[in-house]
C-alpha cells in the first residue's frame, strides 16, 4: 500500500536525482518521499535525512515535462594547443552573429552569446583551458551540452585532441568537429577525419553521426555553418529547461572586482535569475544586487542557458560551485551555517583518521622494536636503541636546520608497558602541533638511568618519567649535565608540563 512504499523508499539509499517516475515508481510516491525527506542529501540515506530536516538545499527533482521550454545549447570548445581555439572564440565573438551594443566593448566574463540570423541562440563558454570543465565534472556538475572539437587541418589529431575526445565521452557530451585552418595550402581535412576514425569519432561522410565543418577561424570562413551545425545538434538533443520556479545554475568563473567586489559568472540552468534573488553557493550566499551581460549592460532577468555576471556575494564562491535559490536571507544563512558545520566535521574526521593512523604506525613500530629486542640483554638493547636513534636524529637534525623548525627531543620512561604505550599514543597526537616538533628519541620501562641522562645530554632533550623513580646519583648526574628531569604520577600533569616546554621552545613573537 501507499504508506508502505513511501516508508520503504525512505529507508533505502537512493540517489534522489535518479528517482524518475516510471511504471514501477509512481510519481506520487516520489513526490511524497521528496516532501517527507525535505529533499536534502543526494546520496544520504533518506531515513537519516528525515532526522535533520531543512538544513540544506539541493537541486529540485526533475520538472514536470509540461513546464519545460526549449533552451539554447551551452558549448565548450576543446582541442589541441595551437589548433585555433582562442582564434575561433575571438572570431565568433567578433562575428555578425554576436549582438554587441553599437560601440560597446565586449568584456570577458567567461561566456558569450551568439545569435544566428534565424534567431537561434548559442552560449559559448570561453573559460581558458579545460581546468574548469574538468573541475566541474569532478563535482558532477556540468554546464556543457555540446563540445566543439577543433582540429587543425595541417596538423591532424594530436595528444590533446584525443584527451578532449575522452573528456567529452566521459561526460557523455556529444561532439561537433571543426576542421580548422582550412585556408592553409597544406590543409588536409580528409586526413583529419580519417585519423578521427581511429578514435571512434565517425564523421557523417563515413556513415557516422558526427558533423564535421571545414572552417578557417582566422579568416572567419564557415563560422555560420558551424553555428548552424550546433543548432541542428541542439535540436536533436531536445534541450529544455523550466523558466519558472527557483533558480539553479553553475558558477563558471569567479573573481574579485575592484569596484563591484566578489563577482561570479553564472550559467543559469533552471528558473530565471533576477535582481533581489537570494542565492546559495557552497558556503556563501548572495542577495543579487546586479546582473550584467557580457557587454557590461545590466539585464533585468536571465533565463536558462544564459551566462551572466552576478554581483552581491558575501564572499567569493569558487568556480564549479552549484548555485541554488532560496526563499529568504534567513534561509540562506541557515544553509550556509549548516554547510560550514558539515565541512568542519568532515575536516575534523579527516584529521582524526590521520592521527589514528600515525598512532597505529608508531605503536606498531614500538611493539616491533620491543619484540626484536626481547632476546637481548638490557645493556645490548640500550645500545641498539641508542645507535638507531642517533642515526635517526642526525638525519632529522639536518632536516631541521633547513626548515628552521624548533624541536624537542624527548626520553620517555614509564613503570609498565601500558603506561609507556599510552604516553606514546598521547604524544603522537601532539605531532599535529607543527610549530614545535616532538622527537621521542627513546622510550622504555623502569627508573631513569644513567644511560637515559647520557642520551638526553647527547640529544639536548628532556627526560619525562611516569610513575618511575630516580636514584640520587642519576639525579646528580642530570643536574650536572643540565638535563631536565620531569617526573610525574599523573598523566595530564605530565602532558601539561610538556606542552609548556614545547611552547617555550617556540621563537618569541615579533
Ligand atoms: P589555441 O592554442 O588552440 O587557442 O590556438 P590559437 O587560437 O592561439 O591559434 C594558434 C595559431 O594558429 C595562431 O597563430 C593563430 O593565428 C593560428 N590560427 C588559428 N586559426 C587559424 C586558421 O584558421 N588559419 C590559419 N592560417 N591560422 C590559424
Amino acid at each position: 500500500d501507499y504508506d508502505h512504499v513511501v516508508e520503504a523508499l525512505l529507508n533505502t539509499s537512493v540517489d534522489l536525482d535518479s528517482l524518475e517516475p516510471d511504471s514501477v515508481l509512481e510519481e506520487k510516491w516520489i513526490k511524497e518521499v521528496v516532501t517527507r525527506s525535505g529533499m536534502k542529501f543526494k546520496w544520504a540515506k533518506l531515513s537519516e535525512v528525515r532526522e535533520r530536516p531543512n538544513r540544506d538545499v539541493l537541486r529540485r527533482p526533475s520538472a514536470d515535462p509540461s513546464s519545460l521550454v526549449p533552451r539554447p545549447p551551452v558549448v565548450t570548445i576543446m582541442g589541441h594547443v595551437d589548433h585555433g581555439k582562442t582564434t575561433l572564440l575571438d572570431s565568433l565573438r567578433k562575428s555578425q552573429m554576436v549582438s554587441t551594443e553599437a560601440g560597446g566593448i565586449t568584456q570577458h566574463i567567461g561566456a558569450f552569446l551568439v545569435q544566428l540570423p534565424t534567431g537561434e541562440k548559442i552560449t559559448f563558454l570561453d573559460t581558458p583551458g579545460h581546468a574548469a570543465f574538468s573541475s566541474m565534472r569532478a563535482r558532477g556538475a556540468d554546464a556543457t551540452d555540446i563540445v566543439i572539437l577543433v582540429v587543425a587541418a595541417d596538423d591532424g589529431v594530436m595528444n590533446q585532441t584525443v584527451e578532449s575526445i575522452e573528456h567529452a565521452r566521459r561526460a557523455e557530451v556529444p561532439m561537433i568537429v571543426a576542421v580548422n585552418k582550412c585556408d592553409k595550402p597544406q590543409a588536409d581535412p580528409q586526413r583529419v577525419k580519417r585519423e578521427l576514425l581511429a578514435h571512434n569519432v565517425v564523421c557523417e561522410e563515413f556513415g557516422g553521426d558526427v558533423q564535421a565543418i571545414h572552417i578557417s577561424a582566422l579568416k572567419g570562413d564557415n563560422l555560420l555553418a558551424l553555428a548552424e551545425a550546433t543548432v541542428t545538434l541542439a535540436e536533436v538533443l531536445e534541450l529544455k529547461a523550466e523558466p519558472g520556479g527557483v533558480v539553479e545554475g553553475l558558477i563558471i568563473e569567479s573573481r574579485t572586482d575592484k569596484g563591484k567586489g566578489p563577482v561570479t559568472t553564472v550559467i543559469v540552468q533552471r528558473g530565471t535569475l533576477k535582481r533581489g534573488c537570494i542565492l546559495v553557493a557552497g558556503t556563501t550566499w548572495a542577495k543579487v544586487r546586479f546582473v550584467f551581460d557580457e557587454n557590461g549592460r545590466t539585464v533585468k532577468e536571465a533565463g536558462p542557458s544564459s551566462a551572466v555576471e552576478v554581483v552581491g556575494w558575501k564572499e567569493l564562491p569558487p568556480a564549479g560551485e552549484l548555485i541554488l535559490e532560496v526563499e529568504s536571507e534567513q534561509r540562506a544563512r541557515e544553509v550556509v551555517e549548516w554547510r560550514t558545520y558539515e565541512e568542519q566535521q568532515r575536516r575534523l574526521q579527516e584529521e582524526q583518521s590521520v592521527i589514528e593512523l600515525k598512532q597505529r604506525v608508531h605503536l606498531d613500530e614500538y611493539r616491533k622494536e620491543r619484540a626484536e629486542l626481547a632476546h637481548l640483554s638490557w645493556r645490548q638493547r640500550k645500545s641498539v636503541l641508542y645507535q638507531a636513534n642517533k642515526t635517526k636524529f642526525s638525519v632529522r637534525s639536518s632536516e631541521r636546520t633547513q626548515s628552521d623548525q624548533p624541536s624537542l627531543p624527548l626520553i620517555l620512561k614509564g613503570d609498565v608497558d601500558g603506561s609507556v604505550e599510552a604516553l606514546v599514543t598521547i604524544l603522537d597526537s601532539y605531532d599535529a602541533q607543527e610549530q614545535c616538533e616532538l622527537k621521542v628519541v627513546h622510550f622504555g620501562i623502569g627508573d631513569v638511568s644513567e644511560n637515559d641522562v647520557n642520551m638526553a645530554d647527547v640529544f639536548a632533550g628532556s627526560i619525562y618519567g611516569f610513575n618511575v623513580g630516580v636514584s640520587s646519583s642519576v639525579r646528580q648526574l642530570a643536574s650536572k649535565r643540565g638535563v631536565p628531569l620531569r617526573l610525574h604520577n599523573i598523566i595530564y600533569k605530565l602532558i601539561d608540563e610538556l606542552k609548556d616546554e614545547l611552547s617555550s621552545k617556540l621563537p618569541p613573537l615579533v
